[in-house]
């Protein structure tokens, strides 16, 4: 039993961890935090929430927290703590150093999408505006950087199309690469209660995710694709839809680019686009395939969900336009109950690309080459900006391997651990001089760090995050910073020490800059936001109260555009070597390193990562259920426990990432998007073998 006292007051605020955005109330007595109760007027969640939202916030007193800034020389050297000022003039005089010595493109920022909009903003505004370059990647990169070229080459802008309500008109939705119960489980609950009053599912996946069959809902078909062949299935059911005529022939003909669709008509029509000749490819019989697309296209309307399992793979960005192309053909964008979601991963990987986290966009997705755009932002903060489009982080890794890149500030992201083919990563930041990581713990990246910059929790901080559905939702600061300062205070700090003053009091002044530059986010004001609770952009002169659904009477880009999607087969192909492919997901009580549910104790149900293979594979191996294994990839091998199961097909094996003794990410790949480098995370052919144990 648990006392946990009467609360004096209660704030609300927003939960930290995925892209549902859930509003708390956050239940205070004097400076401590005694309880989160979901908020009833929460419009993401209306008074539900998950485990972690209301149980795993204990990471924010939690002892590892480290509390002073510290510097050393040397990576194999101890860390010193040192006051505010020294890290910061360390730093600083470190980052002029390598700038002197390699150019002003050889230094750069990493921003988080856990961070809020206000501090996201700052840190690309650091790379822009006081190191004069471009190079400033954001964790969205490895994971939905595939949405936003996507949505942004066919429909014009790099978001979801409806709000979570929309969910409750859907006839049929369409789950692909997203397990909802575990990763948006808010989400899910709304889902499963449309399901439960009549509509029909069809869920993508791999494996047999918990939707497929739960009690009172079942998946009116599963297509349980080999891993890395999405492009093939939505290709495939585009040509059955078109094949036997189901296409919505008037949308099309109003809302979308009439020479774009009579290409994409040419390509989606050959018989090499048919269920049958694709099945060998994808593995999904094409009888259940054909029925899944003609459902799709005439149950009504219908509302595609995806997750990562779309976007981290080589056609990331195929599949997301592949999925564009799906909604087009069938009317099923601008209305309620359609359209296409993704589901956002972290609290604010929508805001952090917003916010010109990209390397080659400014914030409200203008690309740095346009004068236009570069001169708002230029007027504004006094400098040039370098139009020249900088480094994406797998670049940065690369250029630091040349020689040519030394200096990396890294806001909130442990990169060792959650990027892909650990050995290179770390390489990369052993050649760095100067590695700063801006954190709440010590991480594995921390370890190749030359300063620590204590961070703030979302409880410590004033901002925004922006969910899935584009809902600008306040951050309320409920706690004193204790380490001193919020996380947009060392950002502007560090640009003081850098030797330019921005003079931001609250973080509402960094918003009210955002909606002066930002034409998406014109309107957003924390006065409006406290009227109204929340907004989804755009908001502004045109839109005053928001947006909830896009593209209603026409594309942000004008017409729709079609695009081929040409299915091109991943280089992770199983073989004599390595002959299961691997796959990775979430738990619902983990949250993807588990820095922060790890040291949460009421929320370790799981403690350990576990390898699921399916009954025959394991049989084949000698391996029984708990049992060690070694998973070995190309790029590396790590061992585990086995769970054995049918929920994986022969031939797929599948883990989560969540423990670091684990390091499921020195097996994957630096196979990586071609259009975006998100990386391949979700397909890496692997052999597994009996082990001893680590
Ligand atoms: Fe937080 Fe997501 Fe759970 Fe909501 S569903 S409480 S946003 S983790």
């Amino acid at each position: 039993v648990v006392e946990i006292g009467t609360p004096e007051r209660s704030v609300v605020t927003t939960c930290a961890y995925c892209g549902v955005g859930c509003s708390f109330e956050a239940q205070m007595r004097g400076d401590e935090l005694v309880r989160m109760v979901p908020y009833k007027d929460g419009k993401a969640n209306r008074g539900h929430s998950c485990v972690k939202g209301r149980f795993a916030y204990g990471y924010a007193e939690h002892p590892d927290r480290i509390l002073s800034p510290m510097i050393r020389d040397r990576i194999d050297e101890p860390w010193r703590e040192v006051s505010w000022e020294e890290a910061l003039g360390f730093a600083a005089k470190r980052l002029k150093g390598i700038q002197a010595e390699k150019g002003r493109r050889s230094i750069g920022v990493i921003t988080s999408s856990r961070c809020t909009n206000e501090e996201t903003y700052l840190v690309q505004k650091l790379a822009r505006g006081v190191f004069l370059n471009n190079n400033t990647d954001t964790c969205a990169r490895v994971c939905h950087s595939p949405t936003g070229y996507g949505l942004g080459q066919t429909y014009g802008t790099s978001a979801g199309t409806q709000d979570f309500d929309s969910v409750e008109h859907a006839d049929v939705v369409l789950v692909i690469g997203a397990n909802p119960t575990d990763g948006h489980p808010v989400f899910a609950s709304r889902l499963k209660k449309r399901l439960r009053q009549g509509a029909k599912l069809i869920v993508v996946d791999p494996r047999r995710i918990d939707l497929v069959k739960t009690p009172h809902v079942e998946a009116a078909h599963h297509l349980p694709l080999r891993p890395g062949t999405n492009v093939a299935v939505v290709t495939a059911m585009a040509h059955v839809i078109v094949a036997e005529g189901l296409q919505d022939q008037a949308f099309i003909d109003e809302r979308c680019d009439a020479e774009a669709f009579a290409d994409y008509l040419e390509f989606v029509s050959d018989p090499r686009h048919a269920p049958e000749a694709m099945e060998e490819v994808t593995g999904v019989p094409a009888e259940t395939l054909r029925q899944a697309a003609r459902l799709y296209a005439t149950g009504g309307r219908a509302a595609i969900y995806y997750g990562l399992g779309v976007t981290e793979h080589s056609q990331g960005s195929t599949t997301v336009i592949g999925i564009a192309n799906l909604a087009m053909l069938t009317g099923n964008v601008g209305i309620e109950g359609a359209g296409v979601n993704p589901l956002r991963g972290q609290n604010n990987v929508q805001g952090s690309c917003d916010m010109g986290s990209f390397p080659h966009e400014l914030p409200g997705y203008r690309h740095v080459k346009h004068d236009d755009a570069r001169e708002i932002f230029e007027s504004r903060w006094g400098v040039k900006i370098d139009p020249e489009p900088g480094l994406r982080i797998p670049n940065m890794f690369d250029a630091a391997l040349d020689g040519s890149f030394g200096g990396l500030y890294c806001q909130g992201e442990d990169i060792v651990q959650s990027d892909p083919d650990t050995s290179h990563v770390v390489a990369a930041l052993s050649a760095m001089d100067c590695v700063i990581v801006h954190d709440l713990f010590l991480n594995e990246t921390s370890n190749y760090a030359h300063v620590f910059l204590p961070g703030s929790s979302f409880l410590e901080k004033d901002g925004t995050f922006t969910n899935a559905e584009r809902r600008i939702n306040r951050v309320r600061r409920v706690m004193a910073p204790r380490a001193r300062y919020a996380d947009w205070e060392v950002t502007q700090l560090l640009a003081a020490a850098m030797g330019t003053e921005w003079g931001y009091t609250h973080p509402s002044e960094i918003m009210d800059e955002i909606a002066a530059t930002t034409p998406s986010f014109a309107g957003v004001t924390y006065g409006l936001l406290e009227e109204k609770g929340s907004v989804q952009w755009p908001c502004n002169e045109v839109h005053p109260e928001g947006t909830p659904m896009m593209h209603v009477e026409g594309f942000v880009r004008g017409k729709g555009r079609f695009i081929r999607t040409d299915y091109v087969a991943t280089e992770e192909r199983s073989g004599p070597r390595y002959p299961l492919l691997l796959t990775t997901g979430r738990i619902l009580s983990q949250y993807n390193v588990g820095a922060q549910t790890r040291r949460t104790a009421n929320t370790i149900w799981h403690d350990e990562d576990r390898l699921e293979i399916n009954p025959h594979d394991a049989e084949n191996r000698g391996v029984r259920d708990g049992d060690w294994v070694r998973i070995a990839s190309r790029a590396g091998e790590t061992t585990l426990r086995a769970q054995i199961t049918d929920r994986v097909a022969a031939g797929v094996v599948y883990t989560t990432f969540h423990h670091p003794d684990t390091q499921a990410n020195v097996v994957t790949t630096d196979n990586s998007d071609w259009a975006t480098n998100c990386p391949e995370y979700k397909v890496t052919a692997v052999q597994v073998a009996p082990s001893n144990g680590p």
